[in-house]
């Protein structure tokens, strides 16, 4: 997808703060940061959200888990704890129509979320 942000990232053509990439996922702070640690996982593959999704996907969702837990501990808050987001939609709150799972942690967050 030639006018998606995240795709740009994963084609080299913007430069995120990354914290971990693979074959699978990239993996990079949030410009816009609403916890001490925000972190994005973002698959390579362009998948526009949950909805997008098929069952050829399951694979690459586990391994977009695997990767917010591998960053969770490099960042150090897997003793605290974290959360684990993705947004799907207006009424979701999604704003970047690439898959992406947010990861937060740094603080106690509130629930029920806005
Ligand atoms: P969402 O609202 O769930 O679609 O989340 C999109 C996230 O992407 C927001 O938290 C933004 O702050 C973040 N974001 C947008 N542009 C960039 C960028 N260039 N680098 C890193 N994060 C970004
Ligand atoms: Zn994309």
């Amino acid at each position: 997808m030639s006018d998606c942000l995240f795709c740009k990232m994963v084609a080299g053509e913007i430069q995120p703060d990354i914290v971990l990439e693979n074959e699978h996922v990239l993996a990079f702070r949030d410009v816009n940061p609403q916890a001490p640690t925000h972190i994005l996982v973002i698959p390579r593959k362009h998948i526009a959200s949950i909805d997008e999704l098929d069952e050829a996907d399951a694979p690459l969702l586990g391994q977009m888990f695997l990767a917010a837990g591998e960053v969770a501990r490099q960042c150090g808050i897997s003793a605290s704890g974290y959360r684990t987001v993705l947004n799907c939609g207006n009424d979701g709150g999604q704003t970047v129509f690439h898959l992406h799972l947010h990861l937060l942690g740094g603080r106690a967050m509130h629930w029920p979320p806005g």
